[in-house]
């Protein structure tokens, strides 16, 4: 199984891709950190103090990849089976970011873009493989969206309904 698992820096992707792959016996990849080593990037930018990740180098690194957990801001551009988008309300990326050495503009940014739900809609839109999985992870502890995740793949999907800019 390819199952690759993205979303808004502070909604758990790597806390949840640590047990999952445990549970399902499959290798993990960080691809921030599969990034920096196998220079999948285009350039550094300065300003935002991150890699500008290369799409194609990305994919081709994973190419002759079948078993395995991605996990990290551009999972979804990885051809997989499982696509597993993680949501979280603002308010709980904020407080989970701050916790990082990021600057307000940058814990600020990864606020704005869950609020109006970026990396999930360029997900659904880049989305090719079998099963989608797009959940809320706010009131959920990791054990329980591993285990939400499973019965997701279980039964072909679940896209739950989330709009933080309602209400
Ligand atoms: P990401 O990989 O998406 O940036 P992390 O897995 O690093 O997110 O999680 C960000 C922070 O939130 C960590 O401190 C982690 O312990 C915590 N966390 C992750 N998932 C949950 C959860 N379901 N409930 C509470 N805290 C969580």
């Amino acid at each position: 199984m390819r199952l690759c698992i993205t979303g808004t820096p502070g909604t758990g992707k790597t806390t949840v891709a640590k047990i999952l792959s445990e549970k399902l016996r499959l290798p993990i990849y960080n691809l921030s950190d599969i990034v920096k080593e196998k220079k999948l990037y285009k350039s550094f930018d300065e300003g935002r103090d991150a890699f500008i990740v290369d799409i194609e180098k990305l994919r081709e690194f994973f190419k002759d990849k079948h078993r395995f957990i991605a996990e990290g801001l551009v999972a979804h551009y990885i051809p997989c089976d499982v696509l597993v988008v993680l949501r979280a309300k603002p308010d709980v990326i904020r407080e989970r970011l701050k916790e990082r050495n990021y600057t307000t503009e940058k814990v600020e940014e990864n606020v704005e873009a869950e609020r109006i739900a970026y990396c999930a809609t360029e997900a659904f839109e880049n989305f090719s493989g079998k099963v989608f999985i797009h959940i809320d992870t706010s009131n959920r502890t990791p054990e329980k969206i591993v285990n939400v995740i499973i019965e997701g793949v279980k039964r072909g999907g679940i896209v739950e309904e989330i709009d933080w800019l309602e209400g």
